[in-house]
């Protein structure tokens, strides 16, 4: 199959995050343990492509991302921190309860992808937080410190969630 060019794929993705979704599905056809997670990924993306019509349809527009910023904790203090620059005093998060709610409720009007944002992500219990959402994709924005032998075990048993690392320096 011409995934580069095959118009299904685009039509899932509505275009957006196709490149790196299409080297997964590369990835998928070389190792053998992502085929069950591509296949059930595929289902859910065309199905929540259905559903964003549907809405769109009764005037409500639906976008393909959802971010949520989980935390404004860091173990990092970077001079050009976008999060530490809005100064925000009250230091209350989301509940454990309020992200999984807001996540049902985006998945049902039709979310493809929620971006998991912080401060660093990596300081909450993240893999039992989205445990319930195997079917959607989790960009997890982490500067990686926190990333050990049993924290890459965690990846690899919930491939639903792709880290992408950021590699913060001293300026
Ligand atoms: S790692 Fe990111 S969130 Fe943490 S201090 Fe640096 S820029 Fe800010």
């Amino acid at each position: 199959m011409d995934i580069k060019n095959n118009s299904y794929f685009n039509v899932v993705f509505d275009g957006a995050l196709i490149d790196d979704f299409k080297k997964l599905v590369l990835l998928g056809t070389k190792r053998f343990r992502y085929i069950p997670f591509l296949i059930r990924s595929i289902k859910y993306q065309r199905n929540a492509v259905v559903r964003r019509k549907k809405n769109e349809e009764s005037g409500i527009q639906v976008p393909l991302v959802l971010a949520i910023s989980i935390t404004n904790k860091c173990n990092l203090n970077c001079v050009g921190c976008y999060q530490k620059s809005q100064k925000i005093t009250n230091n209350s998060e989301f509940t454990d309860e309020e992200i999984i709610r807001i996540i049902r409720e985006s998945r049902d009007l039709g979310s493809g992808i929620v971006f998991l944002l912080g401060g660093e992500p990596l300081m909450r219990d993240i893999f039992g937080l989205v445990s319930e959402f195997k079917d959607m994709i989790f960009a997890l924005y982490t500067n990686s410190l926190l990333i050990n032998d049993e924290v890459i075990g965690k990846f690899k048993k919930n491939l639903h969630i792709l880290p992408i690392l950021s590699m913060e320096g001293r300026n």
